[in-house]
């Protein structure tokens, strides 16, 4: 019997085949030589773990189209635009907000060409890139000061170990929370250096437990927003004004680690439970931390507001250069912002709050464009059902929007294959599953990506 390994073609040879050397002329020499070393190195480490059965065949268009989609799969980034029909708003692994354009815009000018990033044009001397938000972020929550990092975890992390380093943070056991995994926040006070003192109950804690953890090492009483979670029933917190007020009695600071963080009161809107910042810095909490690419619907970035003797200490503070905030977010949230004052609607022009409030009728309607063009397809099913959505982001739990969504199936592929397919799709399409069927969410596909949506499923229609 002859070993099969021998019989694996050589590199050199499978290139001087036509199909295979046209191949390396349209791409390239070293692009074609890598895809074809990957379909012998793959096959020859099979083999070596006794996997047997006959070598494939190494010519042919079916070989040619094998080395082709290797070369245009090694040439695809790996981070690419992909299409939300979840049906969830701010999805996390999806990337969470979805930019304006005048972010996109400013993110654009600031990065093909050199900015005023630490440069002062008044002065012509050096500034401070912490100095271009501030005025905004002062103007939009009431702050007296205000300063911007990486992400809302490390606004929690630089804002305790400048503050309660070697000390104690106060927290009720009602509020600490994990967030996406690895953001826990016992875990957070730890690694700050500070100890945590918890007080209180799951369902309930009172000024009262406040008051009688305060003791000379307290530093901190830390309140959380519970973001991906609610107590319902029988539950007590004191309320701000009086932690508030505890706090300035005992000189200790009320810090506020508020997640989403959104700037307009969304409550006529139907979303209540989202405390709006400016609410809670009248309320006299002392530094409020939330996340850019919640609610606020902006780059990731964690935004600090608050006391200004505070924020300045956090400024200076020898942490700040590890966790600041790069020039491309830092230009997209200015932008941002910019989009919640005049003349602007952040109803309108933050495409976060545009999807959480888009009247049902125009996402039934999208739908039913999209199941226009499906209608040639032949799938055998396309049709648009009542569903809900959600803001996600561990934001908002348990409060639904009403959607409408495109319920796809397929004449033979089930509607676990169909999903694969759509992942696979030139701009991928993600949906998900419910009843043997795809369904795509219109409330989180935007009008410009219906076409991609219909194209991915007439490919697929088509075999
Ligand atoms: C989301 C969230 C964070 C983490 O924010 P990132 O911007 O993802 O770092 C921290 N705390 C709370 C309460 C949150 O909801």
């Amino acid at each position: 019997m002859t070993n099969p390994l021998s019989d694996l073609p050589q590199i050199q040879s499978l290139l001087s085949q036509p199909l295979i050397a046209a191949l390396a002329s349209r791409y390239s020499h070293a692009e074609t030589v890598e895809a074809l070393r990957g379909v012998i190195d793959a096959l020859r480490k099979a083999l070596l773990n006794g996997h047997e059965g006959t070598l494939p065949e190494f010519e042919g268009q079916a070989f040619a189209a094998e080395i082709e989609a290797r070369i245009e799969a090694a040439r695809t980034p790996s981070l690419r635009p992909v299409i939300n029909a979840t049906g969830i708003i701010i999805h996390t692994n999806l990337g969470r907000a979805r930019l304006a354009p005048q972010a996109l815009a400013q993110m654009q000018a600031v990065a093909s060409g050199a900015s005023t990033l630490e440069y002062n044009l008044e002065t012509g001397k050096r500034g401070s890139r912490h100095d271009h938000v501030e005025a905004l972020i002062c103007e939009l929550t009431g702050a007296e000061a205000a300063v911007v990092v990486n992400n809302c975890a490390a606004a929690v992390m630089l804002s305790l170990v400048a503050t309660a380093s070697g000390r104690t943070v106060v927290a009720s056991r009602g509020e600490l929370v994990e967030i996406g995994g690895a953001f826990r926040l016992p875990d957070v006070i730890a690694q700050s250096g500070a100890v945590l003192r918890e007080v209180g109950t799951t369902n309930k804690t009172r000024l009262s437990d406040y008051e009688g953890a305060i003791d000379a090492e307290t530093a901190v009483l830390l309140k959380s927003h519970t973001s991906n979670f609610r107590i319902v029933g029988f539950t007590a917190a004191p309320d701000r004004r009086d932690l508030a007020r505890l706090a300035q009695e005992r000189g200790v600071i009320l810090m506020e680690d508020l997640g989403s963080g959104v700037l307009i009161d969304l409550a006529p809107f139907g979303l209540v439970d989202e405390p709006v910042v400016s609410d809670i810095l009248k309320a006299g909490v002392d530094l409020v931390m939330f996340s850019g690419d919640k609610l606020l619907g902006g780059p990731q970035a964690g935004i600090i507001a608050g006391r200004a003797d505070i924020v300045a200490a956090l400024r200076s503070h020898p942490l700040m250069r590890a966790v600041r905030i790069d020039k491309l977010s830092l230009a997209a949230l200015e932008a941002t912002l910019r989009l919640y004052r005049p003349p602007h609607d952040p109803l309108q022009d933050v495409p976060v709050l545009r999807a959480l409030f888009e009247p049902i009728e125009m996402v039934r309607a999208r739908a039913a464009r999209l199941i226009e063009e499906l209608r040639p397809l032949g799938l055998r099913v396309a049709e648009a059902e009542d569903c809900a959505a959600y803001v996600g982001g561990g934001t908002l739990p348990g409060q639904d929007l009403p959607s409408v969504a495109v319920a796809v199936a397929h004449g033979t592929l089930s509607a676990e294959a169909l999903a694969a397919r759509l992942r696979h799709a030139a701009t991928p399409v993600i949906g998900r599953i419910e009843r043997q069927r795809v369904l795509l969410d219109m409330r989180t596909v935007s009008d410009d990506e219906l076409p991609r949506v219909a194209a991915a499923l007439r490919e697929i229609a088509a075999g």
